[in-house]
């Protein structure tokens, strides 16, 4: 297997950890290490490793009907109820939902829209697609090239892969005006943007960010993309980040908490000021969109699943509730000599981790402690425990992270 993200010469030299189990915060690996899943796998294991029910939604759909695909006047009875549930929780009214297979599907398909969206509406030059300095947008073509993450973008020949493409600031809004404003406001189609940086660094928003954003939006008419593949279903204890934001965004991409990962499963949430033309007349047109397996049945009914249990078990504000705990615990760590810096928002941190201090080695260390972390580019460690955390757990996690740093800036 050619693993992902990885350097294949270290990872056959002997350093893969095989996971084979998962029960509920926790995984276990092939020598039957005990780890608390400090990260919820890759921002995915939102209700927690091994539910029986999940498996029993997924294995009583496998048994009536696979799947039958969405083509046309094809529907299967979960697709069909699941995007009416998510359209109950998106931000706006009317909401319609597109199904894909996973978050870089979401983000080139939002993006395409955007395009076609001005092409229908007579403005054929506004084709930009506007990203942020150290946002990640998964690594499909349109994905790469909008990527604000260099490594991801870089190496593919002169320019990106889809030319229109504008780079901003992280999070100077008056520099991104003015990068916005030299460029040609008027050209740009899309602003995508997570609500809270993930894989950059888990970097929520400064106060009042979004407001000028959507000022600007106003302003050279561009689409607003939430890219809500880690937030989306609850990270922040709310069902968007969205809505916790007040972004009114036109379009949300969403993907690993629909289903906690169970099986693989994304999409993109629609306003009306998008879909409507598509709805709407005898002479609407058709969005030519669709993946083979865009609202998998199964898949569709480990959804339904996922989202019952978050409401049953009152897991957006348990999310809630450890959020100050999750904050009190980080801001302590900000004094350690280890640490250049601590972010934190719903049950997402980030640990910056001080330049003499190897990302790996403390990963390495917590693992040790019955821990696993992420570590990010830039150094910097990724916290987002499934929802099911206890309090103790997660207090348990900041208190391994300090330990482990002790041992590493000792060694
Ligand atoms: N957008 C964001 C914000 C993400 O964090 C990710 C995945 N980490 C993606 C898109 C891509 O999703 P996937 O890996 O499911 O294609």
């Amino acid at each position: 297997m050619w693993s992902a993200q990885a350097h294949m010469p270290t990872v056959l030299a002997g350093s893969q950890t095989v996971i084979v189990k998962g029960d509920g915060a926790y995984i276990v690996t092939a020598d039957g290490q005990r780890l608390l899943d400090a990260a919820g796998g890759l921002w995915y294991a939102n209700v927690g490793h091994g539910r029986e029910e999940i498996a029993e939604a997924a294995a009583a759909q496998l048994r009536t009907l696979e799947t039958w695909h969405i083509f046309g006047r094809y529907a299967n009875q979960p697709a069909l109820d699941l995007a009416n549930k998510i359209a109950t929780l998106a931000p706006f009214e009317d909401a319609k939902v597109i199904f894909t297979s996973g978050g870089s599907d979401s983000v080139d398909m939002a993006l395409k829209l955007a395009r076609r969206h001005w092409q229908l509406q007579g403005q054929p030059e506004k084709l930009t697609v506007v990203s942020r300095n150290d946002s990640y947008h998964g690594l499909h073509a349109y994905g790469t090239s909008v990527a604000g993450l260099s490594f991801n973008r870089d190496g593919f020949g002169p320019g990106t892969l889809i030319p229109e493409t504008l780079l901003i600031d992280q999070w100077d809004i008056e520099a991104a005006e003015r990068t916005i404003r030299a460029h040609g406001g008027e050209k740009i189609a899309a602003l995508i943007t997570e609500p809270v940086m993930g894989v950059g660094g888990v970097v929520p928003p400064p106060a009042g960010y979004f407001e000028r954003i959507k000022e600007l939006a106003k302003e050279f008419g561009f689409l607003i993309i939430a890219d809500e593949v880690v937030t989306a279903f609850g990270r922040l204890g709310t069902w968007t980040a969205s809505e916790r934001f007040n972004l009114e965004p036109d379009m949300i991409t969403f993907a690993k908490g629909i289903t906690s990962g169970y099986l693989p499963l994304g999409g993109v949430i629609v306003a009306p000021s998008v879909s409507r033309q598509f709805y709407e007349g005898a002479d609407a047109p058709i969005l030519h969109q669709g993946l083979t397996y865009s609202g998998h049945a199964t898949v569709a009914a480990v959804g339904l699943k996922n989202l019952e249990i978050i409401e049953r078990e009152g897991l957006l504000a348990h999310v809630r509730d450890l959020e100050p705990i999750l904050a009190e615990e980080l801001e302590g760590l900000r004094s350690h000599p280890g640490v250049k810096a601590v972010r934190h928002i719903g049950l997402m941190g980030g640990v910056d981790l001080a330049d003499d201090v190897a990302g790996l080695a403390v990963v390495a260390e917590l693992e040790r402690h019955g821990v696993h972390l992420r570590n990010l580019p830039n150094n910097i460690l990724q916290i987002s425990p499934p929802f099911i955390i206890t309090e103790n757990e997660l207090r348990l996690i900041v208190g391994s992270i300090r330990a482990a740093l002790d041992t590493v800036l000792a060694s």
